[in-house]
């Protein structure tokens, strides 16, 4: 079977290891080409995604997928000395260049960081205040089942922010960022990091995400409610919030 780009699809019980491949190998150039491929707007993303969490000091927070750990290291702002702020990251080589980062940016001591999967996370029922996973679920293999166990570990009253690529709301716009990431995406992958078929996987999970609307419903099956979403930059990107009550 072939994607909507003419590549062969990645059987689903490959997936994981393909996540896997492609994560190692954009590690060291992830945040570069993060800047690069977003023309820098991924920084105003993920501002907004800080600004709706709710986060404060004294909260545990949870950054699944949070790979270099952009997010992370502002929550361990918000939170203070009495707080708890957790990298979780079921990539390795991710975790390395956001554990060093952080800690080159001061902020190490006060992170955890944890080699975990989304899909079954290894903390107790009713922990954390907060549990951010951006740009993220698009790679987890059952989705359905990360967001149950992110559920799971929420404390109620908690809220769960799933920023994410989702579907443009204008059919043009659309067009447009379709050949953008098909035709730029893998080409600068393949210039800065020398590896275009990583860039090319990356395009393909975006395209095959889940829209707003389903988003939404998967995570009230998940348990979570008053789910509500915002679109970004017309929809490129949209930002789901969900609370445990
Ligand atoms: N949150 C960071 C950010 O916004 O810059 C990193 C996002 S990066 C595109 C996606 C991350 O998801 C990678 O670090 C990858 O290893 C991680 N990931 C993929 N599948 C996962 C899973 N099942 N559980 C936890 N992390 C996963």
């Amino acid at each position: 079977k072939t994607t909507h780009f003419g590549y062969q699809e990645v059987p689903l019980e490959e997936k994981a290891g393909r996540v896997a491949e492609v994560f190692d190998s954009v590690a060291a150039r992830y945040d570069l080409m993060n800047d690069l491929m977003s023309l820098g707007i991924h920084r105003l993303w993920k501002r907004v995604a800080l600004e709706r969490s709710g986060v404060r000091r004294g909260h545990q927070v949870l950054d699944i997928a949070g790979g270099t750990g952009d997010l992370t290291e502002q929550f361990v702002r918000r939170v203070g000395p009495k707080g708890r702020v957790v990298l979780a990251d079921i990539n390795a080589s991710m975790l390395k260049v956001g554990r060093d980062r952080l800690i080159d940016k001061g902020a190490g001591a006060h992170v955890e960081v944890v080699q975990a999967n989304a899909e079954a996370l290894p903390f107790p029922d009713n922990t954390f205040d907060c549990i951010t996973i951006a740009f993220g679920l698009r790679n987890v293999t059952d989705k359905a089942r990360a967001l149950a166990s992110m559920t799971r570990v929420l404390k109620p009253g908690g809220r769960l922010l799933v920023l994410e690529f989702s579907k443009p709301t204008h059919p043009v716009f659309e067009r447009i960022y379709d050949q953008y990431s098909f035709h730029v995406l893998p080409r600068l992958g393949s210039l800065i990091a020398n590896d275009a078929d990583s860039y090319r996987y990356l395009a393909e999970s975006i395209r095959m995400h889940p829209d707003q609307d389903t988003l939404k419903s998967m995570m009230e099956t998940a348990g979570l409610e008053r789910v509500e979403y915002t679109n970004m930059t017309g929809g490129v990107v949209a930002l789901h919030r969900g609370l445990k009550l």
